[in-house]
């Protein structure tokens, strides 16, 4: 069975031309919010997308107006731990334990672990982004080699309103410079494609009717380069990285995720702040754009 007649649910895996696969979010209706089994499938797309000869470039785009709410966090759909969605990835184990212990060795599997393990895969990455990208939202972002945005594009990470540092995957200083990266921790306010751009976070900006056909056409100009430049190229771009400390200071930070977790916990009983997921979708619904990507003026 090729990967395109799997029985996915939350994706899409598709094949816009010869040598580019395309996997698509699927759950417009839910803002593409993330739970365990879209991740899975997003990884074993990726995987067979690695496997096939026949495709050089990846891309990674969404279904509907908005990129990645982030992760599910109230829908039941598609919950549960590493293994009811295929097997375990990372070599971590310990998904029932109680406390933080099961609660970090799930994170290691699906948050951080597949965030790593597709930045580090072989092939060319593109990211085609639209609407919202919040929090774990970046998680799909962040992990790829390009980015294309639309001009409606909005990148929030407001997690530090559930008393934890950011996103499991903390390359924010990384990806937005680091004066940047506290000011969108610190307000949890967005930044825009633009702005994105700017910073070097995006790589381009279209317009939102262009994006499905501008990112393919990058993909199919990449996709001609002979691909062990290109796994070459990315190796030692991700080298670089590594050389200046990238994989540490996310462990590190991944602890710090972890003391936030843990200490609420013990503060509130519960892994977040309480009231934090009304307070984001209060400010996701009054940074909503108008149609024309200007800001909208009240909720
Ligand atoms: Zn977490």
């Amino acid at each position: 069975m090729g990967v395109a007649e799997r029985p996915f649910e939350m994706i899409r895996y598709e094949r816009p031309s010869a040598n580019v696969a395309r996997i698509m979010l699927a759950r417009p209706e839910a803002r593409n919010a993330q739970n365990t089994q879209m991740l899975y499938e997003i990884d074993a797309a990726l995987d067979a997308a690695m496997h096939d000869d026949t495709v050089h470039v990846v891309i990674i785009g969404a279904d509907g107006p908005h990129f990645s709410s982030g992760h599910d966090i109230k829908g039941k759909a598609g919950r549960g731990q590493p293994g009811d969605f295929g097997p375990p990835r990372m070599g971590v184990g310990g998904y029932t334990r109680p406390g933080q212990e099961g609660h970090m060795a799930h994170e290691q599997e699906v948050f951080l672990g597949f965030c790593w393990r597709w930045r580090n895969m072989p092939k060319p990455t593109i990211a085609s982004v639209q609407g919202k990208a919040i929090a774990g939202g970046l998680m799909l972002v962040w992990p790829f080699d390009i980015v294309v945005a639309s001009e409606d594009a909005q990148f929030s990470d407001p997690v530090v309103t559930f008393g934890v540092n950011g996103v499991e995957y903390f390359v924010h200083a990384w990806e937005v410079g680091h004066r940047k990266a506290k000011e969108m921790l610190f307000t949890g306010e967005s930044i825009s494609a633009q702005e994105a751009k700017e910073l070097g976070m995006v790589n381009r900006v279209v317009k939102r009717e262009d994006l499905e056909s501008a990112t393919l056409a990058l993909a199919e100009k990449i996709a001609k380069q002979p691909s062990m430049g290109l796994k070459l190229a990315k190796m030692s771009v991700n080298q670089s990285l590594d050389a200046q400390g990238m994989y540490n200071a996310i462990q590190s930070a991944f602890g710090l995720h972890h003391l936030g977790h843990a200490n609420m916990r013990i503060v509130h009983g519960s892994a977040v702040e309480p009231t934090g997921a009304n307070k984001i979708e209060s400010q996701a619904k009054a940074d909503r754009p108008n149609v024309d990507g200007s800001k909208a003026k009240s909720a």
